[in-house]
């Protein structure tokens, strides 16, 4: 059969272009990606040969082979891979089908800047090898495959596709070097470059010299199954880089290597910045191995989804090699290793948290939501993940951090419970007039904002001796707490009985909605306020319950009146002289609303709202 011309996808050709052109100075990396490849490729037939009998033999031992031949510029990675078969070569050589790829392109785009550094953090794999060839063969031959091909292309919009004669399976890519690249020829370097970046792969990498004789380039042990002191961090980092795609350097890393009853052995990361896909719950997992063969690459069962930001691996010899997929799932013998995972690596967090607190706050500013899933969903650590979240508060402002023992370990005289309000924003929380009786009194409230606290609080609601109490919820005592504050001591109070026909008047006219009107003590400056019933969902779980669900409807709420406010003074004097006043119901409409809005729900109705608010300031001339 002749040979057929293909054109690239747009996406894969705009790839291309990027790597052809690009001032990218860090080139070198294209052999780290082949040869990444080669040895995904092997992971794979490897994995194939448990289960199928006839497979096309590699012919030569395991392994990727790297040779030149530096009359014609020519670089040669050859594995005995799983290799690719027509439709394969296709759709992987011609398409870009990796969803991080093209959240890379879209980023570019986004910028238009080529910023290098992305090249790397993407693993744009095997087209960057285009940076420094002007020509590329692939000859492949699947493992299954009656056929071989051959693959061919500048890179500059076509390659062309035609049948090979390789008879043995696996993949031959031979890279013909820019005239500027030659150094890329040169033995030295191109073993420097293994040893740098490709030292944990888990294959030979084979260097043939002229008279093919082999010398492995590698360690013949993964990193994760050497002794720790024998592994310098650039061997962890390197790993690190292979496993999680991301080009910037590991948070931390715990090397875990367990013996007795289920030994296993275990490299586990923690990213320093946010990956991408972490509200992608199908991409997390660790990478398992079992005997050297690569079982899964996302291993849910061996890290809970709490802490689903972290990447790694797991190799262990207790299971069998032909343990499928499936299976693993209904296997005993992952939890056990993942109850250890977790417990090692809370652990490492805990002493981070201790030793570098700064290093610490970044990491939990930017996981500490997905972290706090942990209480919901992971009992057995409650004790370790109280010790790791962290919370802004009334004194800490919108940037500082408190933890909860930190909070305890202040706690004003008197105090029994951990006082704590929920709501969208620091901002919006920290203006809340719930606040204002606490903050008088000198007491420190904490400020939950991100969605999650609101199960965080359901899942954990005592803190050692302390219960966490919502301060928009139920009656509010603080008697006793805190220091006396001035201005409930100085200003007469009013009377209950002098206020009763007031609220009486608030519930003929907000009745309906509403499921009281009482006498507030939590009150300082604001006229009123809606608190929750005690054990009725808070004011922000509802919002969003709603935005979820268009038919919810919440509980009724409760309206304080604060009797030592001015205004609710002025409108206890007029129910008690015309009770009959019409200027009375508007006057309590909008302070309903107005309690609304500071809880941070929309007002009843936005435009008579507007009206009646005008209409009093109108009567309050400047
Ligand atoms: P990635 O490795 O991130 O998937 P690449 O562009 O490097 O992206 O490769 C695309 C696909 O081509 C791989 O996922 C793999 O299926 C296939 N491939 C690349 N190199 C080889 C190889 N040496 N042997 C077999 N398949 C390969």
């Amino acid at each position: 059969m002749s040979q057929e011309v293909f054109s690239f996808q747009a996406e894969t050709q705009q790839l291309l272009n990027l790597m052809i052109h690009s001032l990218y100075s860090n080139k070198e990396i294209f052999l780290r990606e082949l040869v990444s490849n080669a040895s995904d490729a092997i992971d794979k037939v490897r994995f194939e040969e448990i289960t199928k009998t006839n497979l096309l033999p590699a012919e030569k031992d395991a392994g990727i082979r790297l040779s030149v031949v530096p009359e014609n510029r020519k670089l040669i990675i050859e594995d005995t891979g799983i290799g690719m078969n027509r439709e394969e070569l296709i759709a992987n050589l011609g398409t870009i089908a990796n969803s991080g790829t093209k959240k890379f392109l879209e980023k570019l785009n986004e910028s238009d800047k080529r910023d290098a550094q992305l090249i790397g953090q993407f693993g744009v794999g095997f087209y960057a090898a285009f940076m420094v060839a002007e020509k590329i063969i692939v000859e492949t031959r699947g493992a299954s495959a009656s056929e071989a091909w051959l693959w061919e292309s500048d890179g500059s919009g076509t390659y062309t596709l035609e049948k090979g004669n390789r008879t043995a399976r696996g993949t031959r890519i031979e890279l013909t070097l820019k005239e500027d690249e030659k150094e890329f020829l040169e033995e030295w370097r191109i073993k420097g470059i293994v040893k740098k970046y490709s030292d944990y792969v888990t294959y030979p990498i084979l260097w043939l010299d002229k008279e093919s004789k082999e010398e492995r380039l590698n360690k013949s042990t993964p990193v994760w199954a050497r002794n720790k002191k024998d592994n310098k961090p650039e061997d962890y980092q390197e790993l690190y880089k292979q496993l999680s795609g991301d080009w910037q350097e590991p948070l931390l890393w715990e090397h875990i290597s367990v013996e007795g009853l289920l030994p296993f052995q275990s490299v586990v990361y923690i990213p320093s910045v946010v990956p991408f896909d972490l509200y992608q719950r199908e991409s997390h997992g660790l990478h398992l191995y079992v005997k050297r063969v690569s079982i899964a690459d996302k291993c849910k069962e061996l890290i809970p989804e709490y802490l689903r930001f972290v990447s790694g691996v797991v190799e262990t010899d207790e299971l069998p090699l032909n343990v499928s997929r499936e299976i693993l799932q209904q296997n005993s013998k992952l939890p056990n290793i993942r109850k250890q995972v977790t417990k090692k690596l809370l652990g490492s967090l805990q002493n981070l948290a201790k030793n570098d607190a700064e290093k610490y706050t970044k990491f939990f500013e930017q996981f500490g939501a997905v972290l706090k899933e942990g209480f919901h969903f992971d009992r057995d650590n409650h004790e370790a993940l109280a010790d790791l979240a962290r919370f802004r508060t009334t004194t800490t402002g919108r940037d500082g951090w408190v933890s909860l023992k930190e909070y305890w370990d202040r706690k004003a005289d008197g105090q029994r419970e951990i006082y704590f309000l929920s709501g969208n924003s620091y901002d919006a929380v920290a203006a809340s007039p719930h606040l204002e009786a606490l903050t008088s009194r000198g007491i420190e409230v904490v400020l939950l904002t991100d969605p999650i606290d609101e199960w965080f609080v359901m899942d954990y609601p005592k803190f050692g001796e302390a219960s966490l109490k919502s301060i928009a919820k139920g009656d509010l005592d603080l008697t006793g707490v805190g220091k006396e504050p001035e201005k409930i001591k100085t200003s007469e109070e009013l009377a209950p009985e002098k206020i009763a026909p007031l609220l009486e008047v608030f519930r003929r006219i907000c009745g309906e909605t509403l499921k009281d009107v009482k006498i507030s003590k939590r009150l300082v400056d604001s006229p009123c306020c809606l608190v929750t019933d005690e054990f009725a969902m808070s004011a922000h779980m509802e919002r969003m319950m709603k935005a979820s669900n268009k038919d919810f409807t919440g509980s009724k709420r409760i309206l304080e009146v604060n009797p030592n406010h001015p205004i609710i003074r002025s409108l206890v004097n007029k129910v008690a002289s015309n009770p009959a006043d019409v200027a009375l119901e508007e006057w309590v409409d909008v302070l309903y609303d107005t309690a609304l809005l500071a809880e941070g729900s929309p007002v009843r109705n936005p435009g008579q709202f507007a009206k009646k608010l005008t209409k009093m300031l109108e009567a309050h001339n400047l």
